[in-house]
């Protein structure tokens, strides 16, 4: 049986984003999945807005989710597919959960800074050097198709719609 690569998990992800929540970078279409031995888990998609929740990251819901889905908050040895790369929290939340792996599409050189939380220090880099022993973060999968579903690093973003900066 033909094992998905990860440039297939990340076409899925983007696909599901575009099938949520369309093309539109104002709506956020962000998505997740969780990978385990080859067979997805759980999905997710951005729903802050939605939701009210700031913590509603597609990678937050995907984790839910893939919880809910095995009954242990632990998804061991699973991988986090992610179109856009996770936040500080998502890597985090991802560390908790046991996944020793993610991969993205996007990073945060691809598009608008108001999709991550640098200050002085950039938690990401702080997370991935504080947990390279238990987690590989690997991007630029898809890079180019992920980030024409975001705000472009020089793109006049009105301020109501960054939630970030
Ligand atoms: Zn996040």
């Amino acid at each position: 049986m033909h094992n998905p690569t990860d440039d297939e998990w990340i076409a899925r992800a983007i696909a599901l984003a575009v099938a949520e929540k369309g093309t539109d970078p104002a709506n956020t279409p962000i998505a997740a999945l969780i990978v385990r031995d080859g067979k997805l888990i759980a999905q997710g998609v951005n729903r802050t807005t939605e939701q009210c929740d700031a913590t509603a990251h597609a990678e937050v819901e995907a984790l839910r989710a893939a919880g809910k889905a095995v009954g242990d908050m632990q998804i061991k040895d699973a991988t986090l597919y992610s179109t856009l790369q996770p936040c500080g929290m998502c890597t985090m939340a991802s560390i908790w959960a046991g996944v020793g792996r993610i991969v993205f599409g996007a990073g945060r050189d691809d598009v608008h800074k108001m999709y991550f939380e640098d200050r002085h220090l950039d938690t990401v880099d702080f997370i991935r050097d504080a947990f390279k022993d238990d987690l590989s973060l690997e991007g630029g999968v898809k890079a180019h198709d992920c980030a024409q579903l975001y705000y472009g690093p020089d793109d006049n973003v009105p301020q109501d719609k960054q939630a970030n900066t």
